[in-house]
């Protein structure tokens, strides 16, 4: 396996997204931690709704992570002058904490033309929504207007939380993204994956330390943060790139006894979420 321009000449390339909802501080610590660890600098998109209570918390994630925007409310409106008054009172909210932002993750990964609207104004370099069968690739999203300048950087869309929720034990979680690793790392697309540090990492810190050590074995790893990878992928004026494998994006594994939520795909080994499903599953 050769090298890919697309990951600075490395053979695959790593980053993990925090969305940070429900301030639950010892959790917080627990991901923060594993992230410590393992010499990981993770991208923690917060929501300030209750991230604005959490100061100290918020200052000493930034001493080693990379923190950016998840909006005041947990919500994408249809309006994209309330898009950007949301984004705006948590950019505020986070400046007063000093930390400057230059990015934003739509709650729920709900993306619209009135978000991507919205963020065109705000100066931002990238947001990061995971919109399936698109692209895997960061990508710019059509808004309806002139073209965009706001980079979407697309994440694996299947987290912790979505795994219990179809049933998934502690154990066969870790053996998931395990094989999703090695999936992605052997596609030679990025291994982008995310979750929620309240009562998902920060409850079962060991999967995210599992997550780390699968991808320390792997060969060759650019190990970067969604911020550092955007800015990387502006100034190298990459074009979208196609994978063949668009349509693609997401995977849950074939488990039997969850037939009624997942559909058969890739060879009987992987299985593909119905979209509709997805966009009630995600992100919880
Ligand atoms: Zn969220």
């Amino acid at each position: 396996m050769k090298g890919l321009k697309q990951f600075n000449g490395h053979k695959g390339i790593f980053a993990f997204r925090i969305d940070l909802d429900f301030f639950h501080p010892k959790h917080v610590e627990k991901t923060l931690e594993a992230a410590e660890k393992h010499w990981i600098k993770m991208t923690w998109f917060v929501n300030m709704e209750t991230g604005q209570f959490h100061e100290r918390e918020i200052k000493r994630i930034a001493k080693t992570q990379d923190v950016q925007n998840h909006g005041f409310l947990h919500e994408t409106f249809k309006n994209s002058e309330k898009n950007l008054e949301n984004i705006m009172k948590a950019d505020k909210l986070l400046q007063e904490m000093d930390i400057k932002c230059s990015s934003f993750a739509a709650p729920f990964g709900f993306w619209n033309k009135e978000l991507g609207k919205a963020l065109e104004k705000t100066g931002y370099e990238y947001s990061s929504e995971f919109r399936e069968g698109k692209s895997i690739f960061p990508f710019y999203p059509n808004t309806g207007e002139k073209k965009a300048r706001v980079l979407q950087v697309p994440i694996h869309p299947i987290c912790l939380g979505n795994l219990f929720e179809s049933g998934y034990n502690e154990k066969e979680a870790i053996e998931y993204f395990g094989k999703i690793i090695k999936l992605l790392y052997e596609k030679q697309v990025p291994i982008f994956l995310y979750g929620h540090p309240t009562g998902r990492l920060g409850a079962y810190p060991k999967v995210l330390e599992k997550i780390f050590e699968k991808v320390n074995e792997l060969d060759d790893i650019w190990f970067t943060n969604l911020t550092d990878y955007a800015g990387f992928w502006k100034k190298k004026k990459f074009k979208q790139r196609e994978t063949g494998w668009d349509e693609h994006n997401v995977f849950v594994e074939d488990k039997k006894s969850k037939r009624k939520k997942i559909k058969a795909f890739y060879k009987g080994q992987l299985m593909r979420v119905e979209k509709k499903k997805i966009s009630k599953r995600l992100h919880k």
